[in-house]
């Protein structure tokens, strides 16, 4: 490909990608008026519905407005080289290619983590806090901030370093080796994220004796699963949202409910949500999203590889040479369009596998406390009741709760 269809390629995808993306978001807005599905009746009174409805619009309307804030500014950067420029300017004190990039990176990671400072606070401070959802103090904010750098530079900063030393040393198979190294990083953050990465900014503690671990205790016993890997953190500290989830493969597996979910909910309605995440664990849905997921990273950095090297990209870019960061970043964008398909994708297998172990819980629990459980948390979040067909289709992980009852009830 040539320079210019290159750069009328990275045009015409962040357009396309934008206007795909408002669209859905279009539809999903106005789908979110309807009014509640029969199914659902009861969850809201009036008044609370008409409040996950604003809450809902006024999540939207400001995705909106940062999608196009964003969608501008990467348009114009592109349009006019700014990436090039960057990478002129960082050549006049840097001349190694190894640690180029690494500045390259750097500066697009503080820019851009600035600009969304003031959007961050608005989303936590302004509009979470007007529903009653936001929990974090400025405090919390800014350490939070903090640890993020120190861990993107740490982790990030050493993975891109791996990859720009094979890149400059191996030639083209550079992408086999960094598959295995990204393999090991992937299954080392999926075993150890609960005890090394997750304690960095949330409180685990081991589930309490009491009603609950006793009621958890004997669903444990029949299902034959540890009850030490059990653990309560602290979400509190952020958000009134409560959650639940389940990390880790093997024996360092973990089932972890958030205080805020306790809190709100029966004994009989947590044990329901413990036994579908055990679901699961015994579906064995962890272990196929990672391998499904080293499998799409081999297949992206093989693609990576037949374009690192390529000026043509980098001149589209802006760049006076062939620069492997202005390459990677040119990829980041010409590969979005197989990413969205390859996320729709993801996204129906993970709505399977949440059938999956809903019916797990039915089976060996029970469906009522599990329905009512779900439908607490749903209004609890505010959450959409009738989001539209062709945006759950793109973005929700989740099927619609609606949909989920139904599944349970047939
Ligand atoms: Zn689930």
């Amino acid at each position: 490909m040539t320079e210019q269809t290159i750069f009328t390629l990275l045009l015409v995808i962040i357009t396309f990608d934008f206007f795909l993306e408002r669209i859905l978001s279009y539809l999903n807005r106005k789908s979110a008026k309807k009014p509640i599905p029969k199914e659902l009746e009861g969850i809201y009174d009036n008044e609370k519905y008409t409040k996950s409805q604003t809450y809902q619009a006024e999540v939207s309307k400001f995705g909106m407005f940062t999608a196009t804030f964003s969608f501008f500014f990467l348009f114009l950067a592109i349009y006019n080289g700014w990436f090039g420029l960057l990478d002129q300017w960082i050549r006049t004190f840097s001349p190694l290619s190894l640690v180029s990039p690494l500045i390259f990176f750097g500066i697009l990671f503080i820019v851009s983590d600035v600009i969304n400072i003031p959007f961050s606070i608005y989303q936590n401070f302004i509009i979470e806090a007007k529903y009653g959802f936001n929990k974090m103090t400025v405090k919390t904010f800014i350490l939070d901030k903090i640890k993020g750098y120190i861990l993107t530079i740490i982790i990030g900063g050493f993975l891109l370093g791996v990859l720009i030393y094979l890149v400059n040393t191996i030639g083209s198979d550079f992408w086999y080796y960094f598959w295995v190294v990204m393999t090991a990083f992937t299954l080392f953050a999926n075993l150890f994220y609960t005890s090394l990465i997750l304690p960095l900014f949330n409180k685990l503690t081991p589930i309490e004796d009491g009603e609950l671990k006793s009621s958890i205790q004997s669903y444990c016993k029949k299902v034959s699963f540890p009850l030490k890997n059990i653990f309560i953190i602290d979400g509190s500290k952020r958000s009134s949202k409560g959650n639940a989830f389940f990390s880790g493969l093997g024996r360092k597996k973990k089932v972890v409910l958030f205080d805020t979910l306790v809190e709100k909910h029966t004994v009989e309605e947590l044990t329901a949500i413990f036994a579908h995440e055990v679901g699961h664990y015994k579906k064995k849905h962890i272990v196929f999203s990672t391998l499904f997921s080293i499998g799409l990273m081999g297949f992206m950095l093989f693609l990576f590889s037949r374009m690192a090297y390529n000026a043509e990209v980098s001149w589209a870019m802006g760049g006076q040479i062939s620069e492997l960061h202005l390459n990677l970043l040119a990829f980041g964008i010409l590969y979005s369009p197989i990413s969205t398909i390859l996320g729709i994708i993801g996204n129906i297998i993970s709505r399977k596998n949440e059938y999956e172990a809903d019916a797990y819980a039915q089976e060996t629990f029970d469906s009522a406390p599990l329905v009512e459980g779900l439908k607490k948390m749903s209004a609890d979040h505010l959450s959409n009741l009738t989001p539209h067909p062709v945006y759950v289709f793109f973005y929700y992980s989740h099927p619609p709760l609606r949909k989920r009852i139904k599944a349970m009830e047939n």
